[in-house]
C-alpha cells in the first residue's frame, strides 16, 4: 500500500524543500503599493497540516504578510453560506485566461466571470450578510478567522493602500455599477474587498484554512465545522479552474490540486480529504503566483503523489 498522505507529510523532508527552493532566483516582487514592494525576496516558508491537525512547518513559515487574493476562496465559501442562490446567480464560474485586474465581465449578462478575479471578489465580498461595509467586513474577519483557526487581524498600512491606490478596483465596480451588477457605492464595496485582502496570514494559517476546506469544511485544528460540507465542492472546483489564473491550466496539469495564489507571495492549496499546503515567497512570475509557492507544491505533489487524478494509494488492486 502507498504511505497515505500523512504518512508522507510526517517524514517528507520540508526543510531540505525549502531549501532548494530558497535557490530558485526567478519571479519578482509585486510593486503595486509599497508595503509589498518592501517584502524581501529571500524568505520562503512551507506549511502543511493533516486530519489530525498535525502541522509541519519550515522557517518562515511564521512570518505575516497580507493574504490578498488567496482570500479569495474563502470569502465566496462564506458568501455561498450567506445566500447561496443569490451568489452563484450574480458571479460566474468561468475560468478567463486573463489576468486578475482584467477590466472584463460577461458580455451578455454583465456579472464578473468567476469569484477568483478582482470582479468576482469584489462582488462577494459584498454579498456577504451586513447592512453595512463594516458589518460585511466583520462577517469576512469573523469567518476567515474560524478557517484559520485563531483570530487574525489587519494590516491597517496595506489596507490604506489597496483603498488609496485601487483605481483599477474601483474601475470595475463602476462598471458592475453601470451593468447593474452591483447595487451598493463603489467606495463602499473597495473598502470591504481592500479589507478582506488586507488580513494578516503566515504560511501556517494558509495551510490550516486549505485543510479546512480539505476537510468538507471542517478545522481539523480546531475542530469547528466553519462552513457546511456542501458549500466545499463549489469553492474547490472553481479553485481548481480559476485560482492560478490564467497560469489555472499548466498547475492543474502539473500539480492537480485546488489552489488560490496572492500578490504578497501566499498560496494555498488543498488536497482533498488528506491535506491542506501553505507557501509564502514574494517573488511572482507573470501570472501573479509564487514562483517558489508553484514550484514547491510541483514537487510536493510528485513527490507525496497529491495529484487528484494521479493514481490510488491502494493502487495494486487495480492492476
Ligand atoms: N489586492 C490585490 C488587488 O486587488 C490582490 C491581487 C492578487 O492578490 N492577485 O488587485
Amino acid at each position: 500500500m502507498t504511505p497515505t498522505a500523512e504518512e508522507h507529510a510526517e517524514r517528507y523532508d520540508l526543510h531540505g524543500l525549502r531549501q532548494q527552493m530558497l535557490r530558485e532566483s526567478s519571479g519578482t516582487i509585486d510593486d503595486s503599493i509599497p508595503e509589498l514592494a518592501a517584502a524581501s525576496a529571500d524568505v520562503c516558508g512551507i506549511a502543511i497540516v493533516d486530519d489530525d491537525g498535525d502541522t509541519r512547518t519550515t522557517p518562515d513559515a511564521d512570518l505575516e504578510f497580507s493574504v490578498q487574493s488567496a482570500v479569495k476562496p474563502f470569502v465566496y465559501a462564506l458568501a455561498l453560506v450567506d445566500d447561496r442562490e443569490r451568489v452563484l446567480d450574480a458571479v460566474g464560474t468561468e475560468p478567463t485566461g486573463e489576468a486578475f485586474d482584467a477590466i472584463v465581465l460577461e458580455s451578455e449578462t454583465g456579472r464578473p466571470p468567476n469569484p477568483m478575479v478582482n470582479a468576482g471578489a469584489l462582488l462577494t465580498a459584498n454579498l456577504v450578510d451586513g447592512s453595512t461595509p463594516d458589518e460585511r467586513f466583520a462577517r469576512i474577519l469573523s469567518g476567515i478567522s474560524a478557517f484559520a483557526g485563531r483570530e487574525l487581524t489587519v494590516d491597517e498600512n496595506v489596507s490604506r493602500s489597496e483603498q488609496l491606490l485601487g483605481d483599477r478596483n474601483r474601475a470595475l465596480g463602476y462598471l458592475m455599477r453601470s451593468r447593474g451588477t452591483l447595487d451598493i457605492e463603489v467606495d463602499d464595496a473597495v473598502s470591504v474587498y481592500a479589507r478582506a485582502c488586507s488580513i494578516v496570514v503566515t504560511a501556517e494559517v494558509l495551510a490550516t484554512m486549505g485543510a479546512t476546506l480539505a476537510f468538507g469544511g471542517r478545522n481539523p485544528v480546531t475542530g469547528e465545522q466553519v462552513v457546511p460540507r456542501e458549500v466545499v465542492p463549489i469553492v474547490l472546483s472553481i479553485m481548481a479552474t480559476c485560482g492560478m489564473y490564467d497560469g489555472s491550466g499548466r498547475w492543474m496539469r502539473r500539480v492537480g490540486l485546488p489552489a488560490k495564489s496572492g500578490v504578497a507571495g501566499g498560496l494555498v492549496a488543498s488536497v482533498p480529504w488528506q491535506l491542506g499546503l501553505g507557501v509564502y515567497s514574494p517573488p511572482l512570475d507573470g501570472e501573479g503566483n509564487s514562483v517558489r509557492g508553484v514550484l514547491a507544491c510541483e514537487k510536493l505533489s510528485d513527490d507525496m503523489g497529491l495529484h487528484v487524478f494521479g493514481p490510488p494509494r491502494d493502487e495494486a488492486r487495480y492492476r
